[in-house]
């Protein structure tokens, strides 16, 4: 089996960001790698701020290097919502599980 990229689950949270915290509730999608990490969280932020254009190289570079060093990332809009990525051990996640993926908010 090959290595997996760094393994992050992305979260919404409509609370401002000092109040927002990742949930099982709020789990998102599963993303491998810094690519589709920064990926999701640009599509998210340009989604919650209606600016399709939104310029984000910056905070691009900054996840890059979040990612690359395993961090959970949060960012957002100052009054909500928070989008939160958060690394996860590969022996930890539920995704390795499939039969646990379709039961929201119920499975462990
Ligand atoms: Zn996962």
């Amino acid at each position: 089996m090959a290595r997996k990229q760094t393994h992050y689950h992305a979260h919404i949270d409509d609370a401002r960001m000092s109040q927002a915290e990742p949930q099982r509730a709020n789990f998102h999608s599963a993303l491998d790698g810094s690519a589709e990490v920064i990926n999701w969280l640009a599509t998210q932020l340009r989604e919650a701020a209606g600016n399709p254009d939104m310029e984000l190289s910056d905070e691009s570079e900054l996840w890059k290097q979040l990612v690359g060093s395993k961090e959970q990332i949060s960012t957002g809009l100052r009054g909500g919502p928070t989008i939160i990525a958060v690394p996860i051990p590969e022996d930890r996640c539920p995704c390795e599980r499939p039969e646990l993926r379709t039961v929201r908010g119920k499975s462990e």
